[in-house]
């Protein structure tokens, strides 16, 4: 613990330490959380928070950049190097600003856009109602076919053709297969579209050669930088060159103000990181972990959509197990089981109480967990879940706390990084 901060603030680093207990005593399933290494963490923590930088390298609004512009030139060459694409901006201040920034380089308020349904996998910003992107723009979008619970690419020709999107975005929260960019960039092309790749949630997948790349086939790549890639929370925008212009002065002036600059230098050590042969490694892991995962909960009676997993996702359809996901996520959190619910295509259910269960390996594998552990962790699943669905409330309870006493033996074998 910070004896700084202990001294200072004792109530908030009572609470510092009792979330890195917390941390350090759960099995991680969201698959958009990670662990990042002492060295990241470190970054986040450094004087460079104190300094104003409006602008990019040799072009700022405030003096003293002597050392922001080398660090900022550094990060976005390893985003370069580390994805081979043209242009990389590291500025933007998480995954929603990025998209936005996206949003704000290629289309007008008003524009018509493309992207995928929330509720069928896609993110809040990519043109969801309740969002500014589903306000402001114009938005069309496109799901997954009932029957393979994957992308229909025969809509997305068909809308993208039909509707003429400014751009189209693909990608999203809760797509367990592999994304098919040249397609998409081939439908974008005939419809006179921008295609833009949203890969925050498989960005350490790409980086470590475990999922195809969207560089030379999407013209702008977004991505947060805190999920697979295991980097602070933040984001970047990548680009090709005839976009990098566009897209920098979207996000600064656009959008935002200054940079925060030691988020940037976390950044890019999760770049030096992630271009290290170990996270190939990783990345590797993180998708067979997957895959013997849906395997264990797919022998266990459990309903996954699209029948399985290519990437470190797994979506689960909860209604053959007779339980909703709410109730389901919150009974597995008190087992020391932490997922997150999640609605499932064509979710007859309510968005805040939904059918599903969305659950990954990225966390889980960054602590060493391996293929014995993910048959573990299917096997005490499917006990909470099945205890739950019975009608004996005392025994389920039982259940979640034999549970949760082994979950936390679990853990003290594969410690957080710190
Ligand atoms: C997480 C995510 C975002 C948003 O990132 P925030 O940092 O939470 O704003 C955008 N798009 C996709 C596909 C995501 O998974």
């Amino acid at each position: 613990m910070n004896p700084d901060l202990q001294a200072t603030d004792p109530a908030i680093a009572d609470l510092v330490a009792a979330e890195e207990r917390r941390q350090a005593e759960t099995v991680k399933l969201i698959p958009s959380e990670n662990y990042v290494s002492p060295a990241v963490l470190a970054a986040t923590g450094t004087v460079l928070t104190n300094k104003y930088s409006e602008g990019y390298p040799g072009r700022r609004y405030y003096e003293g950049q002597q050392v922001i512009d080398p660090l900022e030139e550094l990060a976005s060459r390893r985003a370069r190097e580390l994805f081979g694409a043209d242009h990389a901006n590291v500025q933007p201040y998480s995954g929603s600003p990025a998209n936005l920034a996206a949003y704000m380089a290629l289309a007008e308020p008003g524009d018509t856009i493309m992207g995928m349904a929330l509720p069928m996998g896609g993110h809040l910003t990519h043109g969801w109602s309740v969002s500014a992107t589903g306000k402001w723009f114009n938005p069309v979008r496109y799901g997954v076919r009932r029957d393979t619970g994957r992308i229909d690419m025969d809509e997305v020709r068909e809308l993208a053709l039909a509707e003429r999107p400014k751009l189209i975005f693909c990608g999203g929260t809760a797509i367990p297969r592999t994304i098919d960019f040249p397609a998409f960039a081939e439908i974008a092309r005939e419809a006179g579209s921008v295609l833009v790749a949203d890969i925050a949630h498989i960005a350490g997948l790409i980086a470590g050669g475990a999922h195809p790349s969207p560089v030379g086939h999407a013209e702008v790549i977004t991505t947060t930088t805190h999920k697979t890639l295991r980097g602070p929370r933040g984001a970047m925008i990548l680009s090709d060159e005839a976009h990098a212009k566009a897209v920098d002065k979207a996000v600064f002036p656009g959008l935002q103000g200054g940079p925060h600059n030691h988020t940037t230098a976390a950044i890019a050590v999760a770049l030096h990181e992630a271009a290290q042969p170990s996270f190939a490694d990783y990345a590797a892991q993180v998708v067979r972990n997957a895959v013997v995962l849906a395997e264990a909960l797919a022998e266990r009676g459990f309903d996954l959509v699209s029948g399985g997993t290519d990437n470190h996702l797994i979506l689960i359809d909860l209604t053959p197990k007779g339980v909703a996901g709410k109730p389901a996520a919150k009974a597995l959190d008190r087992a020391g089981l932490e997922t997150n619910y999640n609605t499932v295509p064509y979710d007859p259910r309510k968005p805040f109480d939904p059918s599903g269960l969305r659950i990954g390996t990225p966390a889980i594998t960054t602590r060493g967990m391996g293929e014995a552990e993910m048959r573990q962790i299917a096997a005490w699943m499917d006990e909470v879940v099945t205890a739950l669905a019975g009608s004996d409330e005392d025994a389920a309870e039982k259940v979640i706390d034999r549970v949760h006493h082994e979950v936390r033996e679990l853990t003290t074998r594969f410690p957080v990084p710190a």
